[in-house]
Protein backbone atom coordinates (compact mmCIF):
# COMPACT_ATOMS: atom_id res chain seq x y z
CA UNK A 1 0.00 0.00 0.00
CA UNK A 2 1.21 3.51 -0.62
CA UNK A 3 2.84 5.87 2.00
CA UNK A 4 0.70 8.42 4.16
CA UNK A 5 1.55 11.74 2.71
CA UNK A 6 0.71 15.45 3.44
CA UNK A 7 -0.89 16.33 0.05
CA UNK A 8 -3.70 14.45 -1.90
CA UNK A 9 -5.76 15.13 -5.17
CA UNK A 10 -8.94 13.91 -3.39
CA UNK A 11 -10.13 12.76 -0.24
CA UNK A 12 -13.15 10.46 0.20
CA UNK A 13 -14.42 9.72 3.85
CA UNK A 14 -16.13 6.48 4.00
CA UNK A 15 -14.62 3.06 2.62
CA UNK A 16 -18.33 1.54 1.36
CA UNK A 17 -19.20 0.57 -1.67
CA UNK A 18 -20.02 4.37 -2.74
CA UNK A 19 -16.23 5.28 -1.25
CA UNK A 20 -14.72 2.84 -2.94
CA UNK A 21 -15.63 3.11 -6.41
CA UNK A 22 -15.27 7.18 -5.99
CA UNK A 23 -12.18 6.17 -5.11
CA UNK A 24 -11.09 3.93 -7.76
CA UNK A 25 -13.01 6.24 -10.62
CA UNK A 26 -10.31 8.96 -9.47
CA UNK A 27 -7.47 6.81 -8.79
CA UNK A 28 -7.91 5.66 -12.58
CA UNK A 29 -8.33 9.18 -14.13
CA UNK A 30 -4.78 9.64 -12.41
CA UNK A 31 -5.55 11.32 -9.12
CA UNK A 32 -3.86 10.71 -6.05
CA UNK A 33 -6.72 9.62 -3.44
CA UNK A 34 -6.76 9.21 0.55
CA UNK A 35 -9.50 7.01 1.46
CA UNK A 36 -10.81 7.43 4.66
CA UNK A 37 -12.62 5.00 6.79
CA UNK A 38 -13.48 5.05 10.49
CA UNK A 39 -13.67 1.30 11.21
CA UNK A 40 -10.66 -0.89 10.94
CA UNK A 41 -11.86 -2.55 7.42
CA UNK A 42 -13.57 -1.22 4.32
CA UNK A 43 -16.59 -2.55 2.81
CA UNK A 44 -19.05 -0.58 4.70
CA UNK A 45 -22.66 -2.41 4.54
CA UNK A 46 -22.74 -4.47 2.09
CA UNK A 47 -19.73 -6.75 2.91
CA UNK A 48 -21.97 -7.81 5.51
CA UNK A 49 -24.88 -8.88 3.35
CA UNK A 50 -25.71 -12.05 2.34
CA UNK A 51 -26.93 -11.87 -1.27
CA UNK A 52 -28.12 -9.34 -3.16
CA UNK A 53 -31.19 -8.07 -5.10
CA UNK A 54 -32.39 -8.60 -7.48
CA UNK A 55 -29.75 -11.02 -8.52
CA UNK A 56 -29.17 -13.18 -5.46
CA UNK A 57 -25.44 -12.93 -5.94
CA UNK A 58 -23.56 -13.04 -3.47
CA UNK A 59 -23.27 -9.60 -1.97
CA UNK A 60 -19.18 -10.47 -0.51
CA UNK A 61 -18.21 -12.07 -3.78
CA UNK A 62 -18.96 -8.97 -5.75
CA UNK A 63 -17.59 -6.73 -2.62
CA UNK A 64 -14.49 -8.03 -2.18
CA UNK A 65 -12.86 -7.48 -5.27
CA UNK A 66 -13.32 -3.81 -5.18
CA UNK A 67 -12.11 -4.02 -1.41
CA UNK A 68 -8.76 -5.58 -2.86
CA UNK A 69 -8.82 -3.00 -5.89
CA UNK A 70 -9.05 -0.03 -3.59
CA UNK A 71 -5.98 -1.23 -1.34
CA UNK A 72 -3.98 -2.23 -4.10
CA UNK A 73 -4.49 0.79 -6.17
CA UNK A 74 -1.10 2.60 -6.84
CA UNK A 75 -2.98 5.93 -6.43
CA UNK A 76 -5.30 5.28 -3.31
CA UNK A 77 -3.99 5.44 0.05
CA UNK A 78 -6.32 3.37 2.49
CA UNK A 79 -6.84 5.07 5.72
CA UNK A 80 -8.84 2.66 8.06
CA UNK A 81 -9.74 3.14 11.74
CA UNK A 82 -9.35 6.95 11.62
CA UNK A 83 -11.60 9.57 12.13
CA UNK A 84 -12.10 12.84 10.15
CA UNK A 85 -11.82 15.78 13.27
CA UNK A 86 -11.46 18.93 10.78
CA UNK A 87 -12.26 19.37 7.77
CA UNK A 88 -11.66 24.01 6.60
CA UNK A 89 -11.51 25.23 3.06
CA UNK A 90 -8.07 26.51 2.42
CA UNK A 91 -7.54 28.37 -1.07
CA UNK A 92 -9.60 25.56 -3.19
CA UNK A 93 -8.70 23.03 -1.10
CA UNK A 94 -8.99 21.74 2.23
CA UNK A 95 -6.83 21.00 5.12
CA UNK A 96 -8.05 18.00 6.93
CA UNK A 97 -7.35 16.99 10.63
CA UNK A 98 -7.11 13.05 11.12
CA UNK A 99 -6.76 11.00 14.28
CA UNK A 100 -5.75 7.44 13.31
CA UNK A 101 -6.88 5.23 16.12
CA UNK A 102 -4.34 2.70 17.69
CA UNK A 103 -4.57 -0.62 16.79
CA UNK A 104 -2.18 -1.70 19.07
CA UNK A 105 0.12 -3.20 17.28
CA UNK A 106 2.33 -2.15 14.20
CA UNK A 107 0.60 -2.18 11.38
CA UNK A 108 3.17 -3.20 8.98
CA UNK A 109 4.46 -5.98 10.41
CA UNK A 110 1.02 -7.67 11.35
CA UNK A 111 0.60 -10.70 9.25
CA UNK A 112 -3.27 -11.45 9.94
CA UNK A 113 -1.90 -15.14 11.13
CA UNK A 114 -4.60 -14.73 13.81
CA UNK A 115 -2.27 -16.18 16.18
CA UNK A 116 -3.52 -13.04 18.81
CA UNK A 117 -6.98 -13.89 18.19
CA UNK A 118 -6.84 -17.72 18.67
CA UNK A 119 -4.23 -17.14 22.46
CA UNK A 120 -7.06 -14.37 23.90
CA UNK A 121 -8.68 -15.52 26.63
CA UNK A 122 -11.39 -12.76 26.42
CA UNK A 123 -14.62 -13.20 24.29
CA UNK A 124 -17.28 -9.90 23.72
CA UNK A 125 -20.38 -9.53 21.02
CA UNK A 126 -19.57 -9.15 18.12
CA UNK A 127 -20.01 -5.77 16.16
CA UNK A 128 -19.81 -7.87 12.59
CA UNK A 129 -22.56 -10.35 13.32
CA UNK A 130 -24.60 -7.63 15.34
CA UNK A 131 -23.92 -8.81 18.56
CA UNK A 132 -24.91 -12.27 17.89
CA UNK A 133 -21.46 -14.04 17.55
CA UNK A 134 -18.77 -13.67 19.57
CA UNK A 135 -14.95 -12.33 19.37
CA UNK A 136 -12.05 -11.70 20.72
CA UNK A 137 -10.27 -8.40 22.71
CA UNK A 138 -7.86 -8.79 19.63
CA UNK A 139 -9.01 -9.95 16.43
CA UNK A 140 -9.05 -9.33 12.91
CA UNK A 141 -13.02 -7.51 11.82
CA UNK A 142 -13.90 -10.29 10.03
CA UNK A 143 -12.66 -13.22 7.36
CA UNK A 144 -13.29 -10.47 4.12
CA UNK A 145 -11.64 -7.57 6.10
CA UNK A 146 -9.21 -5.46 4.34
CA UNK A 147 -6.44 -4.88 5.61
CA UNK A 148 -6.28 -8.26 7.23
CA UNK A 149 -4.90 -6.47 10.33
CA UNK A 150 -5.46 -7.32 14.08
CA UNK A 151 -7.11 -4.65 16.14
CA UNK A 152 -6.90 -4.60 19.90
CA UNK A 153 -10.25 -3.72 22.23
CA UNK A 154 -8.20 -1.90 24.48
CA UNK A 155 -11.65 -1.63 26.87
CA UNK A 156 -12.35 -5.66 26.92
CA UNK A 157 -8.14 -5.88 26.66
CA UNK A 158 -7.29 -7.84 30.29
CA UNK A 159 -3.89 -7.63 29.34
CA UNK A 160 -2.87 -10.78 30.18
CA UNK A 161 0.17 -11.13 27.54
CA UNK A 162 -1.13 -14.21 25.96
CA UNK A 163 -1.33 -12.45 22.14
CA UNK A 164 2.52 -10.69 22.60
CA UNK A 165 3.79 -14.11 23.25
CA UNK A 166 2.51 -16.07 20.32
CA UNK A 167 2.77 -13.20 18.24
CA UNK A 168 5.01 -13.97 15.41
CA UNK A 169 6.41 -10.88 14.01
CA UNK A 170 6.42 -9.06 17.69
CA UNK A 171 3.98 -6.66 16.46
CA UNK A 172 1.71 -6.33 19.41
CA UNK A 173 2.67 -2.83 21.05
CA UNK A 174 0.34 -1.85 23.83
CA UNK A 175 1.47 1.55 24.05
CA UNK A 176 0.52 2.81 21.16
CA UNK A 177 -1.34 6.17 21.55
CA UNK A 178 -3.46 7.50 18.52
CA UNK A 179 -2.17 9.83 15.90
CA UNK A 180 -3.14 13.54 14.60
CA UNK A 181 -1.86 13.86 11.08
CA UNK A 182 -2.79 17.18 8.93
CA UNK A 183 -3.41 16.49 5.20
CA UNK A 184 -4.23 19.10 2.26
CA UNK A 185 -6.32 18.01 -0.40
CA UNK A 186 -8.06 19.62 -3.71
CA UNK A 187 -11.21 17.78 -3.12
CA UNK A 188 -13.50 15.86 -0.75
CA UNK A 189 -15.93 13.79 -0.95
CA UNK A 190 -18.13 12.73 1.25
CA UNK A 191 -19.29 9.20 1.10
CA UNK A 192 -20.55 8.40 5.14
CA UNK A 193 -23.34 5.77 4.26
CA UNK A 194 -25.85 4.98 6.49
CA UNK A 195 -26.83 3.42 9.94
CA UNK A 196 -30.72 1.87 10.22
CA UNK A 197 -33.29 3.49 13.08
CA UNK A 198 -32.10 2.25 16.52
CA UNK A 199 -34.94 -0.52 17.15
CA UNK A 200 -36.06 0.83 20.35
CA UNK A 201 -36.91 3.94 18.82
CA UNK A 202 -40.28 1.88 17.78
CA UNK A 203 -41.19 0.76 21.21
CA UNK A 204 -44.11 -1.00 20.58
CA UNK A 205 -42.21 -3.60 18.58
CA UNK A 206 -39.96 -4.60 21.39
CA UNK A 207 -36.85 -4.21 19.61
CA UNK A 208 -34.01 -4.41 21.71
CA UNK A 209 -35.83 -6.02 24.90
CA UNK A 210 -37.72 -9.18 23.20
CA UNK A 211 -34.54 -11.57 22.20
CA UNK A 212 -36.79 -12.80 19.08
CA UNK A 213 -37.60 -9.53 17.30
CA UNK A 214 -34.14 -8.60 15.00
CA UNK A 215 -33.26 -6.19 12.91
CA UNK A 216 -32.78 -6.86 9.24
CA UNK A 217 -28.76 -6.47 9.12
CA UNK A 218 -28.66 -9.03 11.67
CA UNK A 219 -30.85 -11.24 10.07
CA UNK A 220 -28.63 -10.97 6.65
CA UNK A 221 -25.57 -12.27 8.86
CA UNK A 222 -27.91 -15.14 10.28
CA UNK A 223 -28.52 -16.36 6.51
CA UNK A 224 -24.66 -15.80 5.73
CA UNK A 225 -23.35 -18.90 5.48
CA UNK A 226 -19.97 -17.34 6.78
CA UNK A 227 -22.13 -16.03 9.61
CA UNK A 228 -22.85 -16.45 13.54
CA UNK A 229 -24.45 -19.71 13.34
CA UNK A 230 -23.92 -21.08 9.92
CA UNK A 231 -27.68 -21.34 9.41
CA UNK A 232 -31.04 -19.50 10.23
CA UNK A 233 -31.47 -20.03 14.24
CA UNK A 234 -33.63 -17.61 16.29
CA UNK A 235 -31.56 -15.78 18.69
CA UNK A 236 -33.14 -16.83 22.09
CA UNK A 237 -33.29 -20.21 22.23
CA UNK A 238 -31.02 -21.58 18.76
CA UNK A 239 -34.88 -23.25 17.87
CA UNK A 240 -35.45 -23.68 13.83
CA UNK A 241 -38.19 -20.47 12.91
CA UNK A 242 -41.10 -22.53 11.60
CA UNK A 243 -43.13 -18.72 10.99
CA UNK A 244 -41.53 -15.44 10.25
CA UNK A 245 -43.13 -12.31 10.24
CA UNK A 246 -41.60 -9.07 8.88
CA UNK A 247 -42.59 -5.34 9.93
CA UNK A 248 -42.35 -3.14 6.87
CA UNK A 249 -41.87 0.84 7.70
CA UNK A 250 -40.66 -0.02 10.86
CA UNK A 251 -38.90 3.20 10.66
CA UNK A 252 -39.54 5.09 8.19
CA UNK A 253 -42.50 6.73 6.98
CA UNK A 254 -43.56 8.11 10.41
CA UNK A 255 -43.61 11.04 11.73
CA UNK A 256 -44.10 9.93 15.27
CA UNK A 257 -40.04 8.89 15.19
CA UNK A 258 -39.00 11.60 12.88
CA UNK A 259 -38.41 10.07 9.73
CA UNK A 260 -41.10 10.62 7.48
CA UNK A 261 -39.71 9.51 4.16
CA UNK A 262 -39.47 6.09 2.62
CA UNK A 263 -35.88 4.72 3.02
CA UNK A 264 -36.65 2.70 -0.35
CA UNK A 265 -34.87 -0.57 0.01
CA UNK A 266 -36.75 -1.98 2.86
CA UNK A 267 -39.13 -3.62 0.83
CA UNK A 268 -36.68 -5.11 -1.41
CA UNK A 269 -34.38 -6.58 1.01
CA UNK A 270 -37.43 -8.06 3.14
CA UNK A 271 -38.90 -9.38 -0.10
CA UNK A 272 -35.37 -10.86 -0.67
CA UNK A 273 -34.86 -11.60 2.93
CA UNK A 274 -38.37 -13.37 2.54
CA UNK A 275 -37.90 -15.24 -0.35
CA UNK A 276 -34.37 -16.88 0.61
CA UNK A 277 -35.78 -17.82 4.15
CA UNK A 278 -38.28 -20.23 1.88
CA UNK A 279 -34.95 -21.88 0.49
CA UNK A 280 -33.47 -22.04 3.74
CA UNK A 281 -35.88 -23.64 5.83
CA UNK A 282 -38.06 -26.50 4.93
CA UNK A 283 -41.72 -25.42 5.33
CA UNK A 284 -41.36 -22.02 6.85
CA UNK A 285 -44.36 -19.54 6.51
CA UNK A 286 -43.17 -15.96 5.94
CA UNK A 287 -45.36 -13.11 6.32
CA UNK A 288 -44.74 -9.33 5.29
CA UNK A 289 -46.88 -6.55 6.80
CA UNK A 290 -46.99 -3.91 4.30
CA UNK A 291 -48.53 -0.52 3.67
CA UNK A 292 -47.36 0.08 -0.01
CA UNK A 293 -45.03 -2.32 -1.65
CA UNK A 294 -42.40 -0.15 -3.61
CA UNK A 295 -40.79 -2.20 -5.82
CA UNK A 296 -38.67 0.90 -7.90
CA UNK A 297 -35.23 -0.28 -9.79
CA UNK A 298 -34.81 -2.71 -12.89
CA UNK A 299 -35.90 -5.77 -12.75
CA UNK A 300 -37.58 -5.03 -8.92
CA UNK A 301 -41.14 -5.89 -9.87
CA UNK A 302 -40.23 -9.29 -10.97
CA UNK A 303 -38.77 -9.93 -8.03
CA UNK A 304 -41.34 -9.04 -5.91
CA UNK A 305 -44.40 -11.50 -8.19
CA UNK A 306 -41.27 -14.03 -7.84
CA UNK A 307 -41.38 -14.28 -4.18
CA UNK A 308 -44.91 -14.35 -4.00
CA UNK A 309 -45.09 -16.70 -6.49
CA UNK A 310 -42.33 -19.02 -4.48
CA UNK A 311 -44.54 -18.90 -0.92
CA UNK A 312 -43.58 -15.47 0.44
CA UNK A 313 -47.31 -14.24 2.20
CA UNK A 314 -47.72 -10.31 1.82
CA UNK A 315 -50.44 -8.77 3.63
CA UNK A 316 -51.39 -5.60 3.98
CA UNK A 317 -51.86 -4.19 7.24
CA UNK A 318 -50.72 -2.31 9.95
CA UNK A 319 -48.49 -3.89 13.37
CA UNK A 320 -50.00 -2.48 16.07
CA UNK A 321 -47.39 -4.25 18.52
CA UNK A 322 -45.29 -7.02 19.79
CA UNK A 323 -45.73 -8.56 22.47
CA UNK A 324 -43.36 -12.06 23.78
CA UNK A 325 -45.93 -15.57 24.51
CA UNK A 326 -44.52 -18.57 26.53
CA UNK A 327 -41.33 -19.67 24.91
CA UNK A 328 -40.30 -16.68 23.62
CA UNK A 329 -42.53 -16.68 20.75
CA UNK A 330 -44.17 -13.61 19.86
CA UNK A 331 -47.52 -12.26 19.30
CA UNK A 332 -48.44 -9.31 16.42
CA UNK A 333 -51.44 -7.39 17.15
CA UNK A 334 -52.18 -6.37 13.25
CA UNK A 335 -55.13 -3.80 11.85
CA UNK A 336 -55.79 -5.71 8.19
CA UNK A 337 -55.93 -3.08 5.76
CA UNK A 338 -57.82 -5.23 2.93
CA UNK A 339 -60.53 -6.61 5.54
CA UNK A 340 -61.64 -2.54 6.36
CA UNK A 341 -59.64 -2.54 9.19
CA UNK A 342 -60.33 -5.68 11.37
CA UNK A 343 -58.22 -6.45 14.09
CA UNK A 344 -56.52 -9.65 14.66
CA UNK A 345 -53.67 -11.63 16.32
CA UNK A 346 -50.83 -13.94 14.99
CA UNK A 347 -48.29 -15.89 16.67
CA UNK A 348 -44.47 -16.22 15.06
CA UNK A 349 -41.42 -17.49 16.26
CA UNK A 350 -38.99 -14.80 14.69
CA UNK A 351 -40.26 -11.38 13.67
CA UNK A 352 -37.82 -9.15 11.77
CA UNK A 353 -38.38 -5.31 12.17
CA UNK A 354 -37.81 -3.91 8.14
CA UNK A 355 -36.23 -0.72 9.75
CA UNK A 356 -35.41 2.51 7.78
CA UNK A 357 -31.86 4.12 7.46
CA UNK A 358 -30.66 7.15 8.83
CA UNK A 359 -27.27 9.61 8.01
CA UNK A 360 -24.51 7.27 8.97
CA UNK A 361 -22.39 10.20 9.89
CA UNK A 362 -23.57 13.78 10.66
CA UNK A 363 -21.31 16.54 9.83
CA UNK A 364 -21.35 18.74 12.87
CA UNK A 365 -18.11 20.35 13.85
CA UNK A 366 -15.71 18.57 11.60
CA UNK A 367 -17.34 20.59 8.52
CA UNK A 368 -19.41 23.28 7.75
CA UNK A 369 -21.76 21.38 5.40
CA UNK A 370 -25.54 22.07 5.34
CA UNK A 371 -27.54 18.70 6.03
CA UNK A 372 -31.10 18.36 4.43
CA UNK A 373 -34.08 18.02 6.86
CA UNK A 374 -33.92 14.42 6.60
CA UNK A 375 -30.55 14.42 7.84
CA UNK A 376 -28.96 13.65 4.64
CA UNK A 377 -26.56 15.98 3.13
CA UNK A 378 -28.19 18.98 1.13
CA UNK A 379 -27.57 18.44 -2.43
CA UNK A 380 -29.05 22.02 -3.75
CA UNK A 381 -28.72 20.77 -7.54
CA UNK A 382 -30.25 17.41 -7.21
CA UNK A 383 -31.26 17.47 -10.94
CA UNK A 384 -28.27 18.65 -12.72
CA UNK A 385 -25.19 17.96 -10.38
CA UNK A 386 -26.84 15.50 -8.34
CA UNK A 387 -23.46 15.23 -5.96
CA UNK A 388 -22.92 18.80 -5.44
CA UNK A 389 -23.46 20.03 -1.55
CA UNK A 390 -23.58 23.58 -0.57
CA UNK A 391 -19.40 23.53 -0.25
CA UNK A 392 -17.90 24.45 -3.50
CA UNK A 393 -15.31 21.52 -3.45
CA UNK A 394 -17.03 19.04 -1.56
CA UNK A 395 -19.34 16.03 -3.28
CA UNK A 396 -21.36 13.63 -2.20
CA UNK A 397 -21.79 9.76 -3.62
CA UNK A 398 -24.21 7.02 -1.75
CA UNK A 399 -26.46 6.92 0.83
CA UNK A 400 -24.79 10.09 2.55
CA UNK A 401 -27.18 11.57 0.00
CA UNK A 402 -30.43 10.00 0.65
CA UNK A 403 -31.52 6.29 0.73
CA UNK A 404 -30.70 3.86 -2.12
CA UNK A 405 -30.01 0.20 -3.13
CA UNK A 406 -26.49 -0.08 -4.07
CA UNK A 407 -26.51 0.39 -8.29
CA UNK A 408 -27.67 3.59 -7.08
CA UNK A 409 -24.97 3.97 -4.77
CA UNK A 410 -22.17 3.12 -7.00
CA UNK A 411 -23.78 5.24 -10.29
CA UNK A 412 -23.66 8.33 -7.87
CA UNK A 413 -20.41 7.98 -6.57
CA UNK A 414 -19.40 7.96 -10.12
CA UNK A 415 -20.80 11.21 -10.95
CA UNK A 416 -19.22 12.27 -7.36
CA UNK A 417 -15.74 11.44 -8.24
CA UNK A 418 -15.95 12.68 -11.88
CA UNK A 419 -17.32 16.21 -10.45
CA UNK A 420 -14.49 16.17 -8.35
CA UNK A 421 -11.98 15.38 -11.41
CA UNK A 422 -13.55 18.21 -13.07
CA UNK A 423 -13.05 20.12 -10.18
CA UNK A 424 -9.18 19.50 -9.65
CA UNK A 425 -8.86 20.26 -13.35
CA UNK A 426 -10.51 23.86 -13.00
CA UNK A 427 -8.76 24.62 -9.76
CA UNK A 428 -5.80 23.68 -11.25
CA UNK A 429 -4.72 21.80 -8.04
CA UNK A 430 -3.65 18.86 -9.56
CA UNK A 431 -1.13 20.61 -11.89
CA UNK A 432 0.18 22.38 -8.23
CA UNK A 433 0.38 19.38 -6.55
CA UNK A 434 2.40 17.04 -9.43
CA UNK A 435 4.61 20.78 -9.90
CA UNK A 436 5.24 20.81 -5.82
C1 LIG B 1 -30.72 -4.93 5.71
C2 LIG B 1 -30.26 -4.30 4.43
C3 LIG B 1 -30.16 -5.07 3.29
C4 LIG B 1 -29.80 -4.50 2.07
N1 LIG B 1 -29.75 -5.28 0.96
C5 LIG B 1 -29.47 -4.71 -0.25
C6 LIG B 1 -29.47 -5.50 -1.45
O1 LIG B 1 -29.70 -6.71 -1.41
N2 LIG B 1 -29.23 -4.87 -2.63
C7 LIG B 1 -29.00 -3.51 -2.71
O2 LIG B 1 -28.83 -2.99 -3.82
N3 LIG B 1 -28.96 -2.75 -1.58
C8 LIG B 1 -29.18 -3.31 -0.36
N4 LIG B 1 -29.14 -2.54 0.77
C9 LIG B 1 -28.71 -1.13 0.65
C10 LIG B 1 -27.16 -1.05 0.67
O3 LIG B 1 -26.70 -1.53 1.91
C11 LIG B 1 -26.69 0.39 0.47
O4 LIG B 1 -27.21 0.88 -0.76
C12 LIG B 1 -25.15 0.48 0.37
O5 LIG B 1 -24.55 -0.17 1.46
C13 LIG B 1 -24.74 1.95 0.36
O6 LIG B 1 -23.35 2.05 0.31
P1 LIG B 1 -22.60 3.36 0.87
O7 LIG B 1 -21.17 3.18 0.53
O8 LIG B 1 -23.30 4.58 0.44
O9 LIG B 1 -22.80 3.29 2.47
P2 LIG B 1 -22.20 2.28 3.57
O10 LIG B 1 -22.26 0.88 3.10
O11 LIG B 1 -22.95 2.62 4.83
O12 LIG B 1 -20.69 2.71 3.74
C14 LIG B 1 -20.34 3.91 4.40
C15 LIG B 1 -18.95 3.76 5.00
O13 LIG B 1 -18.54 5.02 5.53
C16 LIG B 1 -17.94 4.82 6.80
N5 LIG B 1 -18.07 6.07 7.55
C17 LIG B 1 -19.20 6.63 8.04
N6 LIG B 1 -18.90 7.81 8.63
C18 LIG B 1 -17.56 7.99 8.51
C19 LIG B 1 -16.65 9.02 8.91
N7 LIG B 1 -17.07 10.11 9.57
N8 LIG B 1 -15.34 8.89 8.63
C20 LIG B 1 -14.90 7.80 7.96
N9 LIG B 1 -15.71 6.78 7.54
C21 LIG B 1 -17.03 6.88 7.81
C22 LIG B 1 -18.73 3.67 7.40
O14 LIG B 1 -18.01 3.04 8.43
C23 LIG B 1 -18.91 2.78 6.16
O15 LIG B 1 -17.82 1.91 6.00
C24 LIG B 1 -29.49 -3.09 2.00
C25 LIG B 1 -29.57 -2.31 3.16
C26 LIG B 1 -29.95 -2.90 4.37
C27 LIG B 1 -30.05 -2.04 5.61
Amino acid sequence: MAEMRDRYDAMVIGGGIAGMQAALDLGEQGFEVLLVERTPSIGGVMVGLNKVFPTLDCSSCICTPRMAESAHHPRIRLQTYTEVRQVEPVGTGFRAELECKPRYLNEDTCIGCDECELACPVEVPHEFDYGLGARRAIYIPHGNAIPQKAVLDVEHCIFCGKCEKVCPTTCIDFAAEPRTVHVDVGAVIVATGLDILPMGRKVEYGGGRLPNVMNPLAMERIQSSNGPYGRVLRPADGKIPKSIAYIQCAGSRDRSIGVPYCSRVCCMYALKQALLLTHYIHGVEVTLYYMDIRAFGKGYEQFYRRAVREGVRVVKGKVARVTEADNFDLILRVELLDEGGRVDEHRYDLVVLSQGLIPGWHPEGVIDLDVADDGFFETPEIKLNPSFTTMSGVFVGGVAAGPKDIPDAIVEAGEAAMAAANYLTRTRWRTRTHAA
